[in-house]
């Protein structure tokens, strides 16, 4: 299908790090076999077993991309919007606390506000490998 969150390429961008927090009690939760973690005193996103890019991917398979919007207010460059499947279904979107921008690594960022699913990078790579 077309316009689906896709994980294309075979090596990050040099240099890539998961932002970990190892400092502040985080319990991941489980999401179509997904093990995620935020942080909300780091800010931060991450992924048991899985990079950042992989992670998001793999959480976020069935979605859409729906356009890209400004990115004002983003901590990024580019801000590409997705979609679920069924909008009526957020749980997959719940394992990030909304209204707030989370950090996967320092190229990539996630948001949510329970409809729509916020992905910003500064990284002209990114945008092929989950979307477009
Ligand atoms: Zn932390």
């Amino acid at each position: 299908m077309e316009n689906r969150l896709k994980y294309r390429v075979l090596s990050q961008p040099r240099g890539t790090m998961v932002m970990m927090c190892g400092t502040h009690d985080t319990t991941p939760v489980i999401r179509h076999g997904v093990a995620v973690a935020t942080c909300r005193k780091c800010g931060t996103v991450t992924f048991r077993n899985r990079d950042s890019f992989g992670g998001m991917a793999a959480l976020f398979a069935d979605y859409r991309l729906v356009g890209r919007v400004e990115a004002i207010g983003a901590p990024a460059g580019e801000v590409m919007a997705f979609r679920p499947p069924d909008s009526s279904d957020r749980s997959t979107m719940d394992a990030i606390p909304p209204h707030r921008w989370f950090r996967a690594n320092e190229h990539l960022w996630v948001c949510q506000d329970g409809s729509v699913l916020l992905l910003a990078h500064r990284f002209p790579l990114v945008s092929r490998m989950l979307g477009a």
